[in-house]
């Protein structure tokens, strides 16, 4: 029976669970769901080279052949809105359901505001994903 393992997140725990799973001889169906569009990256650079860094790399968790090489089926940028666990399914935000034998939960953390008016207000920069480092490095230039 072919397996299918879906990862809901694109962050560090979920690139590393998917080169587990292939380093320890899982050859079923890796799928992963990420609201984020780009490949694994590691976060801590983003508070420390890309703010001060002018051309600093996007810092990959892993090389791209080595990503290529763990055979990823990627649902992106897509977020995991709901999981049918009678049914196994993961429901996508394009409405999509996709199935699974077995489900890991990668979904980390996120940036709190204190209110929803801090969201709006123009000098208050969160920082957790790629862009709000190069939104914020670019205010810190100006
Ligand atoms: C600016 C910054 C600096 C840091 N510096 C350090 C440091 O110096 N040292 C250190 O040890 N740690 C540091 N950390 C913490 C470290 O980066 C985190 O511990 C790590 O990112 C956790 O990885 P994770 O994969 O569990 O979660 P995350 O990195 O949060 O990844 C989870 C992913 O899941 C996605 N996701 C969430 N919900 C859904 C959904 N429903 N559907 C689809 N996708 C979803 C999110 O968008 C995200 O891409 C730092 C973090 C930040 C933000």
């Amino acid at each position: 029976m072919t397996s299918r393992i879906v990862i809901i997140g694109g962050g560090q725990a979920g690139g590393w669970a998917a080169k587990t799973l292939r380093d320890e001889g899982f050859d079923g169906e890796i799928c992963v769901v990420a609201e984020e569009e780009w490949d694994f990256y590691e976060r801590p650079p983003l508070s420390k080279a890309a703010l001060l860094q002018p051309e600093a790399a996007f810092p990959r968790l892993f090389s791209e052949e080595a990503q290529q090489a763990l055979n990823l089926t990627w649902y992106r940028p897509l977020r995991a809105e709901s999981i049918d666990r009678e049914a196994k399914a993961v429901v996508l935000s394009n409405g999509e359901r996709l199935s699974y034998n077995m489900l890991l939960l990668a979904t980390g953390g996120r940036a709190r505001l204190p209110g929803e008016a801090w969201a709006a207000h123009p000098q208050v920069y969160t920082l957790r994903h790629w862009q709000d480092a190069q939104r914020l490095k670019s205010r810190l230039a100006e």
